[in-house]
């Protein structure tokens, strides 16, 4: 959409600097209107997430890599490649490239959040009206509110505050799932033999085994390792997550000798990939000022791509009802 002149200007809170999020407040601040992001974490990215070892090192928990379909999603990944931020990575168990974040995944997020007013460490407990309340006691006010986080948490916050549901955008929302993920991070003494430092695994209960030394993020040998769904789903409430842990890498030792593990902890991502997702890119409910959107959201996968094109797609369509609404449309 080109910039409207004549458009009328809103503000906009967002809930969730994952990338749905920043691809939606990039879209709305391009259109010149007013954007606060809101983000329980310290850091951003969400889901595209990377945690710094004491040494220095780096390991992607979250998304690992993802591939670009659309001609707005290879656009913005044009951009970054230039930048520095973007990088392809091969996969020996894939024909095509896939990309990465060139320092992690995250880096994508802090690249794209550098101008934008974030605020972290806010996490969203209540709407009253047109104003927002923080577990940190703080409040943010807003002409529209847009929600980002994974539905069921977005479902919690909407009951919690009271907010009035229609029939049928309660079934859209309730239809939505997610696999959990249990991820093994663990810093390593030496690189895997991982070919070419990522593998999926099949009849394991792990999914997948990165070495992030190999993918090129890590400057210390470090290992990603993802439980498979179903293992994921019968241990996700378990108490001993360290038992869990020693049992997935156990389960790999064809690929890491457990020697070669110095030291491991295990992230539970209650919500990993979105498996049944709502067909439409983004749900505005019928209150008119409250929007879903992220990678629950749209016709493709529930991945990094689609979460991009929802925040794209619902940015575009806000910016055109507001320029509709100024005109007298
Ligand atoms: C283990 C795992 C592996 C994955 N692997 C891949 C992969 O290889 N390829 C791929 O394409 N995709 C992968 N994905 C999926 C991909 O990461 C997601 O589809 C995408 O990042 C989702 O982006 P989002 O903006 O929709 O949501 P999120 O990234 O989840 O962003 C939501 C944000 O909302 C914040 N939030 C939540 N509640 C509140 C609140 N109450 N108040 C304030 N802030 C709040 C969260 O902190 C978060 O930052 C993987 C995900 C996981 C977890």
């Amino acid at each position: 959409m080109l910039k409207n002149e004549t458009q009328s200007k809103k503000h906009f809170l967002i809930v969730g600097a994952g990338l749905s999020g920043l691809s939606l407040a990039t879209v709305l601040l391009e259109q010149g209107q007013e954007v606060t992001i809101l983000d329980k974490s310290r850091g951003l990215g969400g889901r595209m997430a990377t945690r710094k070892t004491l040494a220095g090192g780096a390991i992607d928990h979250g998304a690992q890599y993802f591939s670009a379909k659309s001609a707005i999603f290879k656009d913005f990944l044009a951009n970054m490649k230039k930048e520095g931020v973007v990088s392809k990575w091969t996969l020996a168990q894939r024909k095509y490239p896939r990309f990465i974040g060139t320092s992690g995944m995250k880096s994508i997020a802090q690249k794209m959040a550098e101008k934008m007013p974030v605020h972290t460490a806010q996490k969203v407990v209540r709407i009253e009206g047109k104003t927002v309340l923080t577990q940190a006691e703080q409040r943010f006010t807003f002409d529209e509110l847009i929600l980002t986080i994974p539905v069921p948490q977005a479902l919690d916050l909407l009951v919690a505050s009271q907010i009035p549901l229609r029939e049928e955008e309660l079934q859209a929302l309730t239809q939505i799932e997610y696999d959990p993920c249990l991820a093994v991070l663990a810093v390593l003494n030496k690189p895997t033999s991982i070919p070419t430092g990522g593998i999926m695994l099949t009849d394991s209960p792990v999914a997948w085994l990165a070495d992030n030394f190999q993918k090129g993020i890590s400057t210390e040998p470090t290992l990603t390792l993802h439980a498979s769904a179903a293992f994921s789903n019968a241990h996700l409430e378990a108490t001993d997550l360290e038992e869990v842990g020693k049992q997935l890498l156990e389960s790999v030792s064809a690929w890491v000798e457990p020697s070669n593990v110095l030291s491991f902890q295990v992230h539970r991502w209650r919500y990993s990939l979105a498996r049944q997702r709502y067909p439409k890119p983004f749900l505005s409910l019928a209150n008119g000022f409250i929007h879903l959107a992220g990678d629950a959201f749209g016709s493709g996968n529930g991945n990094v791509e689609g979460a991009f094109l929802s925040g794209y797609d619902l940015g575009n369509h806000l910016c055109h009802l507001s320029s509709r609404h100024h005109s007298g449309v």
